[in-house]
């Protein structure tokens, strides 16, 4: 049988087997944060999470636990994690640091917006520091203009159609108003209720992931040359 690729379930010699077929790691940068009353708190993580889990069944490597501490204050109900840059950078490199002595080579990083962009403007430093290949998976802003993204607006159509691919069961567009007047409280980007779909969000992780892995892939193949 195929080993999980839940870094909590391996056992060390699963631990062992998949490193040594691909030594990534892959971070979901999550919160516990308010995303519309349509989606649950911890949407960050669960599509980050979603997402890498379809690409290390591609590509091989091991999903951690999703990093439910992130920057940037927003503090509707539920909203729980707010920590501020310089902390959230001391976790990072801690994570970075053990993952590093635990024989990873590469790390990809993604999903909460200001934690993904945070970790990518620290690539060329903490790669440096750790020895490590560092990857999020964000593309140029001309291509998230076409709504296919991982995570490119805030519990709006992207995201809810990720939501929608990964999670139905935890989507409740019904609980928005259908007043199309009324936009609903703090949902940044095109309207979900007439633009998000399941199959919108299955083309986005299908699209990004064959594109992940291919990048991955390279990686793999320029480190055992
Ligand atoms: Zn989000």
């Amino acid at each position: 049988m195929a080993t999980s690729v839940h870094y909590v379930e391996l056992t060390p010699q699963d631990f062992r087997q998949r490193l040594a077929e691909a030594p990534i790691a892959y971070l979901p940068l999550g919160t516990l944060e308010w995303h519309g009353e349509h989606l649950p708190l911890g949407s960050d993580g669960l599509q980050s999470g979603g997402f890498f889990v379809e690409l290390a069944k591609r590509v091989g490597g091991v999903v951690l636990p999703m990093l439910f501490l992130g920057p940037d204050r927003h503090e509707l109900d539920g909203s729980a994690y707010w920590v501020s840059n310089e902390l959230f950078g001391h976790i990072v490199e801690a994570i970075l640091e053990r993952l590093a002595r635990a024989g990873f080579k590469i790390v990809v990083a993604h999903g909460h917006g200001p934690s993904g962009h945070f970790f990518e403007d620290h690539i060329a430093t903490w790669s440096k520091q750790f020895g490590l290949e560092l990857y999020t998976c964000w593309r140029p802003r001309s291509e998230e203009a076409d709504g296919l993204g991982i995570m490119t607006d805030h519990a709006a159509a992207n995201e809810t159609s990720l939501m929608m691919a990964l999670h139905p069961d935890l989507v409740h567009l019904d609980r928005l108003s259908s007043d199309p007047a009324v936009w609903p409280v703090a949902v940044s980007g095109r309207d979900p209720r007439t633009e998000a779909s399941a199959e919108r969000g299955r083309r986005a992780i299908d699209l990004q992931a064959e594109r992940m892995a291919s990048i991955l892939r390279e990686a793999l193949a320029r480190r055992s040359a």
